[in-house]
């Protein structure tokens, strides 16, 4: 099937807390298509989270277990030019019949037909044509049924019949494990810290993740030196987020919570678990140290809590940076890091 790649598969789609629920979903429809409550299958999310790796990943498995299913892949785009070919053809009737001849239907974006009425018309139609006869139909989007906008409502409401699954930014052990699994598919070693440097800062999207992996890899042949840290540093320069960059209380949040493996939304609640307390004096320390906020903002940020927590958060890392040598590297070691940032 030319429309799938067969790189995009399950095997290759590396899982984690931010795809778990979409790939799982994804793969109970690859083992019914049609057969589940699934239908349409909708998965959303940002740039380069793995919209379309995942999409082609369930029609890839259909293919493998089904060979005897049609299963087409179209992206919005290529589906509305067909369409407006058709038209000026004058053959919509084949185009509509092509469509509805499927059994697996993935249409990739499909923000995409934003204001693009006719085509959402023809859609629609195919649409139920294809839900009726229990044939599975699977979108991928930029965001959910409920915040598409420019899109017919009746075709908004066929959209949220299904399952909605969204994809989320990958924390840094999904970012590693999806760095490792590229480079092991390359046969290429890199040495650890390489890797962490790079899942390290970049952090909003795995294509960025994997182009500056390329892009590495290339100026390393290039110059035929060894990839170790400095050559990382200064290659990676141009991805890196301009490093002067003023660090702020979020970021210090997000990199305390990876560094001791705590859900973000912990610091800020009221739990007393001894390592979320531990996460929480630390973001405000850090806070203090490294960002203008005010005592007063500080607390605000972490939970509501009033200046004097914050103090006596200060005073409890200062106390342990003292006393407390593995504290003081954990403490060092977040800093380093921040300043990678
Ligand atoms: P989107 O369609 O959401 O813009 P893509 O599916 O094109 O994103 O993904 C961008 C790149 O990142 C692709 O090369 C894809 O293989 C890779 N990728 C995304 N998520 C994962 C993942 N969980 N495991 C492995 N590779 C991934
Ligand atoms: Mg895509």
């Amino acid at each position: 099937d030319p429309q799938l790649n067969q790189n995009y598969t399950f095997e290759t789609f590396i899982e984690g807390d931010c795809n778990r629920l979409a790939r799982s979903a994804g793969y109970a429809v690859a083992a019914k298509p049609g057969g589940t409550s699934f239908n349409p299958l909708m998965i959303y999310g940002g740039v380069g989270l793995g919209k379309t790796h995942l999409a082609q990943a369930i029609g890839n498995e259909i293919k493998q277990s089904f060979p005897e299913k049609l299963v087409l892949y179209v992206s919005c785009e290529k589906f509305t030019t067909q369409f407006v070919e058709s038209l000026k053809n004058n053959n919509i009737n084949d185009f509509v019949n092509f469509y509805q001849a499927m059994d697996v239907l993935i249409v990739d974006d499909v923000h995409n037909f934003a204001g693009r009425d006719k085509t959402q018309d023809i859609f629609f139609h195919i649409f139920n044509h294809l839900h009726q006869s229990g044939k599975q139909i699977i979108l991928t989007s930029d965001k959910s049924p409920k915040d598409l906008s420019g899109l017919e409502e009746r075709l908004l409401s066929r959209f949220k019949w299904g399952l909605s699954a969204d994809l989320q930014i990958p924390d840094m052990e999904t970012r590693m494990a999806i760095l490792k699994k590229k480079i092991y598919q390359d046969g290429i070693e890199l040495p650890q810290e390489v890797i962490e440097y790079v899942a390290h800062n970049i952090d909003n999207n795995v294509r960025e993740l994997e182009g500056a992996m390329v892009s590495l890899l290339a100026q390393s042949t290039l110059n035929k030196k060894e990839i170790d840290l400095a050559l990382a540093r200064q290659m990676l320069k141009n991805f890196i987020k301009n490093s002067s960059k003023e660090i702020s209380m979020e970021s210090i949040q997000k990199l305390v919570c990876e560094y001791f493996e705590v859900p973000v939304e912990m610091v800020k609640s009221s739990t007393r678990k001894r390592e979320i307390v531990q996460a929480r004096q630390i973001s405000m320390y850090l806070s203090k140290a490294h960002t203008k906020s005010s005592l007063k903002t500080i607390g605000q940020f972490f939970g509501g809590r009033d200046h004097s927590t914050v103090i006596y958060a200060c005073q409890t890392v200062e106390d342990l940076i003292d006393t407390d040598k593995k504290f003081k590297t954990y403490v060092a070691d977040i800093q380093k890091k921040l300043k990678m940032n």
